[in-house]
């Protein structure tokens, strides 16, 4: 194992994309599951603080200590195998998802979770349900996961298969590999019918692996997991289409949305303040847009009349064709996605150079709502006169409208505006995190979503699975809840 506890050796792992910074006393680098378990039951018995990291993109806080020590998975990194004929593959939690993907594509096989940012570890995808472009087709990583293995706070082994261990309406029952029973009562909560990254996922009768699945670091690590994959689609048929109106480009997302032929798998906006943020990077963007959605539809081979009808449809459509980019090649596919992770990668580059923290929704609300929460939310910013850029996974209804405050005196007011949002997409029946969880930075923004009993509940739920309440403190709860257990 490697441990590391210089002050400069340390640094690095002490902050994450959101720009959030903590402090501990040592990182410790397992390279073999033992030692990770022997230190967990260390930690367990002494009483120190454990916090997960991945590899720090998340937007959170979530993997940044704040104090104790830090466990980094970055050397429980190898993929154990992948079985084409099963279509799964077996790895381990400290894969990097990028790598995983391009060794799955070379075998014909496709991963379809993708968070913009492919730079992240497997396990950290897992804890955070995280979700991307594609999961407008196919939904979160949630659905992709066949299996878990999980150390548990108290250094036991919990694997986990979907669909074998059932919880009779709100009671689960584990049992460890070393047989040590725990009795847990699922929170009685209703989540959003929308995206979801907010709080553990509680249902009568559910399946045990969900629970852990988007539980931010704070019940168990995860060391190893099966996954499911599915057939490589044979070609991508995608474009990045300009509007010369927000309303066309609004109209042209619901015209796709009720179409019954065109199923795009990706379906992605970027407001006009978006585009012109952008533009210093990618020229070619034309002065007229005030729009752009960027899709991508696959093409099955058993149904080529496909680009035709696309090609039917965006005739009828009044996107700016003459001006909008289309994929010819598989480096137009790329540059295509290169432009969607720019506008996420270039907000934090300045939130990071003002040296503020991140203040950029990340809140769905179900489809007949969107619109009406899209124009909420930048009326109120725009009457304060803080600049901001919007876009989002639209095909989900999910909306990042990020405020990029120059000064003190802005970072405030984008904090007040960001809580307003937030209480808006609750209103609407949606969620204050659609995909990058609750970590430390949204809190607050949590309790909006569900009241004291039921943040009780779930903090229980941690509390007898962590009763020394040692792994991931910081995540999801204010500490002081643990006092009213
Ligand atoms: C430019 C940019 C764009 C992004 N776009 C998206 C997006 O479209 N969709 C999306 O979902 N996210 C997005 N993210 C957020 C981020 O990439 C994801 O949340 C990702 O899953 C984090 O992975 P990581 O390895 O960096 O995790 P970290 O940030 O290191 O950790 C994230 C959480 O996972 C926990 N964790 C890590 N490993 C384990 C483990 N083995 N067991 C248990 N818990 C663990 C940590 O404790 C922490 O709570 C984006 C980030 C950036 C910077």
């Amino acid at each position: 194992m490697i441990i590391k506890e210089n002050t400069d050796e340390i640094e690095n792992y002490l902050s994450d994309a959101s720009n959030y910074k903590g402090f501990c006393d040592k990182v410790f680098i397992p390279e073999i599951e033992d030692e990770l378990i022997s230190t967990i039951k260390e930690c367990n018995n002494s009483n120190t603080r454990i916090t997960i990291t991945g590899n720090g993109t998340g937007l959170t806080g979530a993997k940044v200590p704040e104090g104790g020590i830090l466990i980094s998975t970055e050397k429980l990194n190898k993929i154990i195998s992948i079985d084409t004929v099963g279509k799964k593959a077996v790895v381990q939690g400290g894969v990097l998802l990028q790598y995983f993907q391009d060794e799955t594509e070379k075998l014909n096989l496709l991963y379809p979770p993708d968070p913009t940012e492919r730079n992240c570890f497997i396990g950290s995808t897992i804890a955070t349900n995280s979700s991307g472009a594609r999961t407008y087709k196919y939904g979160p990583t949630r659905n992709y996961v066949n299996r878990l293995r999980i150390v548990l706070p108290d250094g036991e082994v919990l694997s986990l298969k979907h669909g074998e261990c059932i919880a009779d309406e709100y009671e689960l029952s584990l049992t460890s590999e070393s047989g040590k029973s725990y009795s847990l009562k699922i929170p009685e909560i209703k989540m959003p019918a929308t995206k979801n990254a907010a709080g553990y996922y509680c249902r009568s009768g559910m399946d045990a692996i969900d629970l852990f699945i988007g539980s931010e670091g704070t019940l168990g690590i995860i060391t190893e997991t099966e996954l499911k994959l599915i057939d490589l689609p044979g070609e991508i048929l995608s474009a990045v289409l300009f509007f010369n109106s927000e309303d066309g480009a609004f109209s042209f997302l619901s015209a796709v949305k009720i179409n019954k032929t065109v199923q795009p798998r990706s379906l992605e906006f970027f407001d006009k303040f978006a585009l012109q943020f952008l533009k210093k990077s990618f020229t070619k963007i034309p002065d007229s847009a005030q729009a752009a959605i960027w899709f991508e539809q696959e093409i099955d081979k058993s149904f080529n009349g496909i680009e035709a009808e696309w090609f039917n449809f965006l005739d009828q459509s009044n996107a700016d064709i003459e001006n909008s980019w289309f994929a010819f090649d598989e480096k137009n596919l790329e540059e295509f996605k290169d432009f969607r992770h720019a506008i996420s990668w270039k907000v934090n580059e300045f939130i990071t150079q003002h040296g503020f923290r991140k203040v950029g929704t990340d809140t769905a609300v179900p489809d007949n709502h969107f619109h009406e929460f899209y124009s909420f939310a930048k009326n109120i910013v725009e009457k304060e006169n803080i600049n901001y850029v919007a876009y989002g996974h639209f095909g989900n209804s999910h909306l990042h409208l990020n405020m990029l405050p120059e000064n003190d005196e802005q970072f405030i007011k984008a904090k007040a505006l960001y809580y307003e949002i937030c209480k808006e997409a609750v209103r609407l029946d949606g969620t204050v995190s659609a995909e990058h969880g609750i970590g430390k930075m949204k809190r607050e923004y949590f309790k909006l979503m569900y009241n004291q009993d039921e943040i009780l509940q779930m903090a229980q739920l941690k509390k007898t699975l962590d009763p020394n309440l040692i792994l991931g403190i910081g995540n999801i709860f204010d500490e002081n809840i643990f006092k009213m257990i």
